[in-house]
């Protein structure tokens, strides 16, 4: 072997993430369901709506699932089916992507952010506690990375605070805590399926999910342009649906979904041993948790230096997220300073994704932890 060859085999460029091997499974059995679609001309709505919505909410273990057109809206419209808005409070931790925050001020209402904890970086319960006000109306877990929230340890204080406990799912498709699905812990639940998720659509799309008949109905009205008959408005609503070409695209995926979480899960696993005993801090499940690891986020002192010696190895990674919720411009206007939330800020500097997909194989875990320790081990 030459040495250009040589070293082109062993360093083969490793994707933060690749989509194309999940979408070469489901192409022999999508495509003429797709083109089947195209020639009846019937985009918006129908069968294939139906059928994924009932196949999602019982993967998820509630009663109802109504498609929509984006994570965002999804948990928009919970928030807004909640009756949640002008001059309601809703808390979100600071540590989670831009969305969960933006869903808030779009009804309204107004964002109050809460530190997380040291371990998981999820909402911190006691934190939680201290931010409620008379105006609480929700409080939004968001199981980030895909471990599910302890959800149980808000429920007596959104009890004591009259306030919902809306999830953000978007990261934990097939997750679980003590058996139970996310996106059916809480009253009612926004989850996303942008391509990169764990259920990703060909394209945005996004989904709620309730136990809840009424809430349910009222997402649906909501995102109907507030008509449930043509033409006849009952509320100012919008436009967000789940386009019938999705659904197909999901409903294929959702069939695999479980093993290729299985896949991120002994994934998971090897990183933990390759990466184990070394200045690499490695994230560990919370006992009660099967969790999905849509991203696999190790703690490291010196990021650059990682970063750099991964990039030039040709091996991507990601930082979710390099800048807290309050810290962004677009909320400076909470008025928090740097220093707020010390465990959301500390995490945003040492914080690495690593690659995280079903089809990453133990060869390239290899050499992304090789690389790493390299630079930081
Ligand atoms: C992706 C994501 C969203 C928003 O989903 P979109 O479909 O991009 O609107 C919300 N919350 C979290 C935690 C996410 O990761």
């Amino acid at each position: 072997m030459s040495l250009v060859s040589e070293r082109a085999a062993v360093a083969a460029d490793i994707p933060f993430v690749d989509l194309t091997a999940q979408q070469a499974e489901i192409m022999p059995e999508i495509e003429p369901l797709v083109l089947e679609l195209l020639r009846s001309g019937a985009f918006i709505g129908g069968a294939a709506v139906m059928e994924f919505e009932r196949a999602y909410a019982a993967s998820v273990g509630v009663k109802h699932c109504v498609g929509v057109a984006n994570g965002t809206d999804a948990l928009q419209l919970a928030l807004r089916a909640s009756g949640i808005g002008p001059g309601d409070e809703v808390i979100v931790p600071a540590n989670t992507f831009i969305a969960t925050a933006e869903a808030v001020s779009l009804t309204g209402a107004m964002p109050v952010l809460v530190d997380v904890d040291p371990v998981h970086l999820l909402i911190d319960p006691d934190a939680v506690a201290a931010a409620v006000t008379a105006r609480t109306r929700a409080i939004i877990p968001v199981h980030l990375y895909g471990q599910v929230a302890a959800v149980e340890a808000l429920e007596p204080i959104a009890e004591c605070a009259g306030a919902l406990i809306i999830e953000d799912a978007a990261q934990a498709q097939g997750a679980t805590r003590h058996g139970r699905g996310a996106g059916s812990l809480g009253a009612i639940a926004g989850t996303s399926f942008y391509p990169g998720k764990n259920l990703g659509a060909a394209g945005d799309a996004g989904a709620v999910t309730t136990d809840d008949e009424e809430l349910a109905d009222r997402v649906r009205l909501i995102g109907g342009h507030g008509s449930r008959a043509k033409y006849e408005h009952e509320t100012v609503g919008t436009n967000s649906r789940l386009d019938a070409l999705q659904a197909v695209v999901l409903k294929a995926k959702l069939e695999r979904l479980s093993g290729w979480n299985e896949a991120r899960r002994a994934a998971a696993v090897r990183y933990g041993e390759l990466l184990a005993g070394t200045a690499v801090g490695v994230p560990e499940s919370m006992p009660g948790n099967v969790d999905v690891w849509h991203l696999y986020v190790v703690r490291v002192q010196n990021r650059a230096k990682a970063i750099e010696a991964l990039a030039g190895a040709g091996i991507g990674t990601g930082i979710h997220y390099p800048t807290p919720v309050h810290l962004t411009e677009a909320y400076r206007s909470l008025g928090h300073e740097r220093g707020a939330f010390p465990v959301a800020e500390r995490a945003a500097e040492e914080i690495l994704s690593l690659p995280m997909f079903p089809h990453l194989t133990a060869a390239q875990q290899e050499r992304v932890a090789e690389v790493l320790l390299g630079a930081v081990g």
